[in-house]
């Protein structure tokens, strides 16, 4: 399959570029193995941004009752076509993701949908915050990462690798690391290894929480995440230091707490104890 993408390439004339992060992967097992372990089944509509050749799109199509997939190089559409033209149940949509209205892409899909996407690594996180933050209709994503951002995303309480993205996603589901994926599985091969982050949406969690406050009171608490919360929140809400311990304190928080030690449901009692 290395070959075939080496020829597929070379037929239409591509050369792959790392400004859109272009690493392919072309092992059938990994991608098998990256669709079963996504949980897709016959009644899954499937968001892939970043489809490339085609290879994890056609393997999911496989599976899928459809897939959308967005992608930004119009160079690959002729590759694209070769590879994933026959599949019906496949629309390739050639546009930036991130210039895509939520709503519009929501539409095309039209119904609750998984987000697979194997993206550069400087819009994962931009995206991933995107889609926890503002849609209501994703119930899981599927997101191959470097290593080192799945350990963040799927990071416990008090760990150096709990961050406000941590909690950004235990304010909307659970995270877990399905699979580790060595550098060389990629052509070309990058510089670091990765991993598949599958965050599954809960929609029950937190419903009825104004998530927004609550968002605004994990920012401000990894702002500056060595200093302790109380002063953090003295700072960034403009309140006495009685009063900050006062939310702490009814929240069950440590007076010495520093934001990494929270749980999402400690900084969701918190901003509603911020009042
Ligand atoms: N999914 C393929 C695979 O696994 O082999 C390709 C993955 S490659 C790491 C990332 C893909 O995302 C490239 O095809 C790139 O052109 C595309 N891409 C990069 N930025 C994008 C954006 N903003 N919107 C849509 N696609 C993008």
């Amino acid at each position: 399959m290395e070959t075939d993408l080496k020829t597929l390439l070379r037929k239409h004339g591509v050369q792959l570029t790392k400004a859109y992060g272009q690493n392919f992967l072309t092992d059938q097992d990994l991608l098998a193995e990256i669709v079963e372990k996504s949980a897709i089944d016959s009644q899954t509509a499937v968001l892939e941004i970043g489809p490339g050749a085609g290879a994890l799109t056609r393997a999911i199509s496989q599976k899928a009752k459809k897939v959308i997939a967005y992608e930004i190089d119009t160079r690959l559409k002729p590759i694209l076509e070769e590879t994933v033209g026959d599949r019906k149940n496949v629309q390739v949509v050639f546009k930036d993701v991130m210039k895509e209205k939520l709503s519009v892409l929501e539409d095309k899909l039209g119904e609750d949908y998984v987000m697979v996407a194997n993206l550069p690594y400087y819009i994962t996180t931009p995206i991933v915050m995107n889609f926890l933050e503002n849609s209501s209709r994703i119930k899981a994503l599927v997101i191959m990462v470097q290593k080192e951002v799945a350990d963040r995303f799927t990071a416990k309480e008090g760990c150096s690798d709990y961050g406000a993205i941590t909690v950004g996603i235990n304010l909307r589901g659970s995270a877990k690391e399905i699979l580790y994926v060595p550098r060389e599985k990629f052509t070309p091969a990058p510089n670091v290894d990765s991993a598949v982050v599958k965050i599954d949406i809960d929609k029950e969690k937190f419903s009825g929480v104004d998530l927004k406050k609550v968002r605004e009171v994990v920012k401000c608490a990894f702002g500056n995440r060595r200093k302790m919360l109380v002063n953090n929140l003295m700072n960034f809400y403009k309140i006495k230091r009685e009063q900050a311990e006062k939310a702490l304190l009814d929240s069950q928080i440590s007076l010495t707490a520093r934001g990494e030690t929270l749980s999402a449901l400690d900084f969701v009692n918190l901003a509603n104890n911020l009042g």
